[in-house]
Parts: structure tokens; C-alpha cells; sequence
């Protein structure tokens, strides 16, 4: 029968083996199968280490059958079958009612599949599946037998057979795979065939074996991964925008005679960079990463001041509300008249800056799009949903995107259809980036990088403060809380909740504000609720800090509020901010200096670091206390203490991307599927991405592009990047 990769599987496993497997582990096609790879192979002998097992665990083990007795129940009619199976150094029970499998016998072996559970402390399973392995069975000769991800109706050697019938008849496999890899490619990198790496995977015989075609299969990964990315770089950059040079004598000569500081060399770099960018018709698609406080804003103002002294407008979008309005208020400071084209104190030499909200009145809202439309806006500052609400720009040149993450493809291409040319994009971030994440989850994008804070910053100290183990230690965080403000400085507490309201509805808040803990730290029902903004602030205000002037911060108040609210915390009429994640980005109060953070256990680390970077803003030091229940030998709690031991974000994001697994970075957790990367990984594999990353980019610029490769042309097209930014949210 001649196959294809994309052949249904109906046609060669039969409609009913397809159809569970479709259902159940979402393989469709033999490129699906063929790609289902082992989770790891059983060996005779050392096998399962039926010791780890934990309850819960679905599994499949490779045992011995070392003992069968059937009896009668006691209370109940019918008889209980108990087999117990070993691996030569453990054992467990099998269970059956009723006579169900009571063919195994003593000494043979086999594979069995279920669920671990308990009886009277001993682990066993109840009714698993049963595959023993009989003496014509290839498969047992194997030194290797491998274990798939499997369901509930399709067992890892359903899987195993039905991989087996594809790899078996060689000369159609190898008429069937669409290599990815070019050959070139695969022989400067000693790679093997991806008919021998598929048969090695499924099939192995040695260890040297897997790795070989583990080697093999992620440069499939890395290489289509990098060409998706290499041409979207190249259709980017060959679809023209307009040049913004830089022009003397006009807004940007004002900003920088108007700062109140002198920039820093990474400011001064990466500003020459972005001008040079600017100046080029071909758009710019940059990523800007910089410490949390590292003055990105500035970076940014001089930017979009270039772009309006070329005559085009620049737009500001951040993630929230209040940091879009905060963002309006700071360009308004710096600016002053030349901010204000137009009205009666206004410099005619400068423009005008607008914000635009959702949440603004009907008549403001109508006279800023006017503005903008007219393009006597040269600024304009708004959240993201600035760019969905087809609001009319009369020349946008500059689009700079603050601590948005998920910004990803859609948005820029909503962005190409605002003007008649590309804009430039300019995208900026704290949470810094591991070398690999930005090859792969940004590889689109050119990065520069801000490493350096302004000089005379004070620097932020951390400590976690162990509520179980050291009760004392949260009476002295608030009283440390009552020395700061006494000391004319302010303070944070950040809550993972906001609490109940009005008794109902949805209970999160801000952009980020998906709980960070890792997957497998979570969903534990036991727990108690997170707390909550409005309880804590209730607590702090009739007991610790019932001296000072406590507020309240969170998504759910009415927009107004919220910037009322931040107004005031801004010029200190509040001592105590207690608020949820929306403090989390951006925000820029100097004169606050703590940041307690409750149940810090429920926010991941780059959230945390984020988090922190809010006291560390001004010429005083800051303090961030991380405040868990989690004792300080789990894992949790030595996540907290690598969070307080170490500011330096970069080693942050590689402890964060540890705590997560690839899927998540790549997108949703079945994204591996989607992203079409199984084997690769963030973590491990950055030489081998790298490299990839050379031989895409090569592959995509020489000749016809990916026409002369159109298998390659064809995976590429396959893959689903949309999603791609999920990364960062979910830290
Ligand atoms: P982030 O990079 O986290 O967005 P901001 O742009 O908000 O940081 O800058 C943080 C603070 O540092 C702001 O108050 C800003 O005015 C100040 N700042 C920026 N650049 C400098 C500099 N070169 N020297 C001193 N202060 C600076
Ligand atoms: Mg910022």
C-alpha cells in the first residue's frame, strides 16, 4: 500500500484503532504516529522502578508474573483474583474480580498498564491491562521495548504495533517521509536519515541508538522552526516601510535638553541603534529587553520623538489602563509645553500627546481620535485594545509596545493594515529573556538589550519570610512596613487575589495575572484560597498598620478609580498600597520602598522579579519581602530563596524556564504538537538551536529561498507559531 506522511491512519490501522486513537491521543495521520514518540523503553531487569511510582500515576510497567491466587470474597459474591509481578527488585499486586484475567501464569512476562492505587499500603493496580508477552513476540527479544504516552483505550503496545506495521515495510516508509532536512545540512552535521532515526526511536536496540536519533529528530525541530522564523524576517524586511531620519532642531533635541538626568551608555547605545533603524525604509522589529528599571521609557520617548520630527506619529501601548495613563502623564512631564501643540501654553514646535482608553468618556474619546486622525498627535499613548478599535491614524510611523507580551504575529500584522507602509515596531520588556527563548519565542525580532541601571540607584534586597517556620518574622515585615513610613517612604503589598466583592464572578485581575506557580504545583485542592487584596487590607488596617493610610488597588475597580488611586499612592497621600499584579508592570513610584508580597509562592519567578523591580526605582534602597507558607526545604520554597539571593533577571529566566517544561513555553500545553516540537528543548539544547538558527537563515537567503527545499517549505508552513507568546505570560 503506498502511504503518505499525511494518510489517514484509518486506512492502515483499521477504522476502530483510528478512531480511539484520534480521540484519544489526537493522532490522525502516519506523520502523527510516526511522531508519537516513546516516553522512554522498559529494559529487562532494571525496568520500571516500580518504587517511584507515585498513586495516581497512570503507568505502564514490563514485570514478571511471580504469583497467582484466586479466592472467594468474604462480604461480597464473586471471586478476587490477586497477581503479584516483579522486575527482579520490587514488586507489586494486581488485582482482578471475577475471574478476569486469570490466564497469567507464573513466569511469564508482560507489560501492564493502569492507574497506581493503594490497599492497605501496598501500591497495586486494579483491573489493569494486561499484554504479555509470548515467545514469537519480536518484541520481547528486544533489549529495549518502548513505552508510549498512551489513553485509556489505546495501551502503549497498541501504539507499539501500530508503529511497528509503518516502520517494518522500509522501502514504502521511505517513500512516504518528507525530509525536512536538507542533505547538505545533514551531513555537515553528521546527522543519520530520517528513516534510520525513526526506525532507531521506535525500535532501538542500544542507548547510542536513541540518542543518534534524538539528535537527528530535533534538527528536524530547530530547523523548521528556525526557517518559519527566518522567513518571516525576510518578508518583513522585504515588504517597505517608510525611512523616520533623524532630524535636528526638533522634539528630540528638546527631550534631551529636557531630561533631568544624563542618559546611560546603554541608553546612548541602543538609542544610536533605534536611530539608525528608524532611518532605514525596511521596518524595524526589535525587542527591547532591560532590567526592571533600566530607563526603557526614555529609550523609547527619543525614539518616537525622532519619528515625529520626520513627520510620522508614534504610538505607546501598554498593557493596562493605569500604566498607559501613567505612561500619558510622564511623557506630559518631560515634554511640558512642547507636549501641548496646539493650546494656549503650547510650544508650536512640539505636539501633542493623547491618551487613549476604553474607559475614557464618549466626548474625550472622540476628540483624541481626531487628533490622531488629524495627526496633530504626535504621541499617542493607550492600551492594547488601541489597535483593535480601528482607530484612524493620519501617519503612523512608530509603534512601541511596553511589557506586552503577547504581542505576537496577528497584532503585528493588524498594525501593517493601519497605514499604507509597515511601521517600525519597537517592543519592550523587563522579564529578560534566555538566549534561547529569544532565538526560538522571539526569533522574529532583532533584540537589544539594556544590562546597565542608571547610577545611584539603591539597589533592592530580598528575603523570604517563612510563615511556618518562623512565625515572628511576619510581625517584623509590617513593623519594618511602619519604620519605612515613618521614614516618609512607602509601601506595597501585593495579594495573589482580590477577593470577595460582590460574592461572585471571576476572581483575577490584570494581564499577568495567571497564577505562575509551576503546573505541577498546582490544582492541589487542599490548599486554601489565595489571599486576597480586600481581606488583607482589611487586616492590616484594623490591626498592624492601622496607623497609616492603607489603600486598595485591583482590576476590578472602575478605571477612574484605579487612576485616582495610583494619583494618590503617586503623590504619597497613601502610605499603603495593597493591590494585585496590575502593580506588576511598569509602574514607577520612587518614593515606595517595600513590596511585601503574600502567598509569594503563587507567582512565578519572573512575576516575582517584576514585582520587586517596583521598589527599586529610586536613590533609596528597596526591600521585598516574599511572604509563604511553603517551608523552606520543598522545592517551592527554595525557588523563593533563589528569587531573594540573586537581581540579576537573566539567571532569574533560566530558573524560571527550569521550572517550566517546553510546552509551556511554546504555547498552551499540547503546544508541542501544534509548535511541532517534541524532542527539542529550551533549556538543553541552545547550541544545537543556534546552529539551526544558521543553516534557516542561510537556507531561507540563498537561491529561491524555501522553494529550492519544498519539504522544508512545506513544514514550515505547517507550523503553527500564533501562539508563540505565551511565554512570557505564563512565568
Ligand atoms: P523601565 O525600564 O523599568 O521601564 P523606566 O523607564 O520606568 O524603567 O525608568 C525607571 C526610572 O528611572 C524612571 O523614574 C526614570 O525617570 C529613571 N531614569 C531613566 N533613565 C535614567 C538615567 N539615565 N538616569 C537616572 N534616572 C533615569
Ligand atoms: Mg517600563
Amino acid at each position: 500500500m503506498a502511504i503518505s506522511m499525511d494518510t489517514d491512519l484509518a486506512r492502515v490501522l483499521g477504522p476502530k484503532t483510528a478512531k480511539v486513537m484520534a480521540d484519544q491521543l489526537q493522532l490522525r495521520t502516519v506523520r502523527d504516529l510516526l511522531r508519537h514518540y516513546p516516553r522512554r523503553y522498559a529494559r529487562r531487569g532494571e525496568m520500571t522502578r516500580l518504587d517511584d511510582l507515585q498513586v495516581g500515576d497512570r503507568v505502564t510497567v514490563l514485570a514478571q508474573v511471580k504469583k497467582v491466587s484466586t479466592r472467594k470474597m468474604n462480604r461480597r459474591p464473586g471471586t478476587l483474583t490477586e497477581v503479584t509481578v516483579g522486575d527482579g527488585a520490587s514488586s507489586m499486586r494486581l488485582v482482578f474480580f471475577n475471574h478476569r484475567h486469570a490466564h497469567l501464569d507464573v513466569g511469564e512476562w508482560g507489560l501492564f498498564a493502569g492507574t497506581v492505587g493503594t490497599w492497605q499500603g501496598d501500591k497495586q493496580f486494579t483491573h489493569p491491562d494486561c499484554h504479555i508477552i509470548t515467545g514469537d513476540d519480536d518484541d520481547w527479544a528486544r533489549a529495549m521495548v518502548p513505552i508510549y504516552p498512551a489513553s485509556k483505550d489505546v495501551s502503549s503496545w497498541v501504539v507499539q504495533k501500530s508503529v511497528k506495521m509503518l516502520l517494518d515495510d522500509r522501502r514504502s516508509l521511505e517513500q512516504a517521509l518528507d525530509d525536512p532536512l536538507p542533505e547538505a545540512v545533514r551531513h555537515r552535521h553528521g546527522l543519520v536519515p530520517l528513516a534510520t532515526a525513526l526506525v532507531q526511536k521506535h525500535r532501538p536496540e542500544t542507548q547510542e541508538q536513541v540518542d543518534e536519533a534524538d539528535e537527528r529528530l530535533k534538527w528536524d525541530e530547530a530547523l523548521v522552526l528556525q526557517a518559519t522564523l527566518a522567513a518571516r524576517r525576510r518578508a518583513a524586511a522585504l515588504e517597505p516601510g517608510i525611512s523616520r531620519p533623524r532630524r535636528g532642531g526638533g522634539l528630540l533635541d528638546a527631550v534631551d535638553a529636557a531630561l533631568p538626568f544624563s542618559l546611560t551608555d546603554g541608553q546612548r547605545e541602543v538609542g544610536e541603534e533605534l536611530a539608525a533603524e528608524l532611518a532605514r525604509e525596511q521596518p524595524m522589529n526589535r525587542l527591547l529587553q532591560g532590567e526592571v528599571g533600566s530607563g526603557k521609557t526614555v529609550v523609547a520617548l527619543r525614539a518616537m520623538a525622532q519619528v515625529v520630527d520626520a513627520g510620522g506619529q508614534a504610538a505607546l501601548l501598554a498593557p493596562t489602563e493605569v500604566l498607559a495613563a501613567q505612561h500619558a502623564r510622564s511623557l506630559a512631564a518631560v515634554l511640558g509645553p512642547l507636549g501641548r501643540a496646539g493650546e494656549l501654553d503650547g510650544d508650536p514646535a512640539g505636539t501633542r500627546v493623547v491618551l487613549l482608553t476604553g474607559s475614557q468618556k464618549a466626548a474625550v474619546r472622540r476628540e483624541a481620535r481626531a487628533a490622531v486622525a488629524d495627526g496633530s498627535a504626535g504621541i499617542v499613548v493607550g492600551t492594547h485594545a488601541l489597535l483593535q478599535e480601528g482607530v484612524e491614524f493620519a501617519d503612523l510611523g512608530l509603534v512601541v509596545v511596553d511589557e506586552q507580551h503577547r504581542f505576537g504575529v496577528e497584532q503585528r500584522d493588524a498594525l501593517r493594515a493601519k497605514g499604507t507602509r509597515p511601521p517600525h515596531v519597537l517592543v519592550m520588556t523587563a522579564t529578560p529573556i534566555p538566549r534561547t527563548v529569544a532565538m526560538t519565542v522571539y526569533g522574529d525580532l532583532e533584540t537589544s538589550t539594556l544590562r546597565q541601571l542608571p547610577a545611584g540607584r539603591g539597589g533592592v534586597s530580598s528575603s523570604v519570610v517563612p510563615v511556618r517556620d518562623k512565625p515572628a518574622w511576619v510581625d517584623r515585615a509590617w513593623a519594618r512596613v511602619r519604620e519605612e513610613v515613618a521614614a516618609g517612604r512607602q509601601a506595597y503589598v501585593v495579594c495573589p487575589r482580590i477577593g470577595d466583592l460582590d460574592g461572585g464572578g471571576k476572581d483575577d485581575d490584570g494581564p499577568d495575572d495567571a497564577d505562575g506557580a509551576p503546573p505541577e504545583e498546582q490544582g492541589t485542592s487542599d490548599r486554601r484560597p489565595p489571599l486576597a487584596v480586600l481581606d488583607v487590607a482589611e487586616h492590616l488596617r484594623t490591626g498592624p498598620l492601622s496607623a497609616l493610610r492603607v489603600e486598595v488597588l485591583h482590576g476590578r475597580m472602575p478605571a477612574d478609580e484605579k487612576e485616582a488611586r495610583m494619583r494618590a499612592f503617586a503623590a504619597a497621600d497613601v502610605d499603603v498600597l495593597v493591590a494585585t499584579t496590575v502593580v506588576e508592570v511598569g509602574v514607577d513610584v520612587p518614593n515606595a520602598t517595600v513590596m511585601v508580597v503574600m502567598d509569594a509562592d503563587r507567582f512565578g519567578v519572573s512575576q516575582l522579579h517584576q514585582l520587586r523591580g517596583r521598589v527599586a526605582r529610586g536613590r533609596h534602597a528597596g526591600l521585598c519581602l516574599l511572604v509563604t507558607e511553603a517551608p523552606s526545604t520543598s522545592p517551592t520554597g527554595q525557588r523563593l530563596a533563589a528569587v531573594a539571593a540573586t537581581t540579576d533577571g537573566f539567571q532569574l529566566a533560566r530558573l524560571d524556564l527550569e521550572t517550566r517544561r517546553e510546552g509551556d513555553v511554546l504555547g498552551a500545553a499540547q503546544s508541542g504538537r501544534r509548535s511541532g516540537v517534541r524532542l527539542l528543548s529550551l533549556l538543553d539544547d541552545e547550541a544545537l538551536i543556534a546552529e539551526a538558527r544558521v543553516e534557516a537563515t542561510a537556507l531561507v537567503e540563498q537561491g529561491a529561498g524555501l522553494a529550492d527545499h519544498p519539504e522544508l517549505a512545506a513544514a514550515v508552513a505547517a507550523l503553527a507559531l500564533d501562539d508563540r507568546a505565551d511565554y512570557l505570560e505564563k512565568a
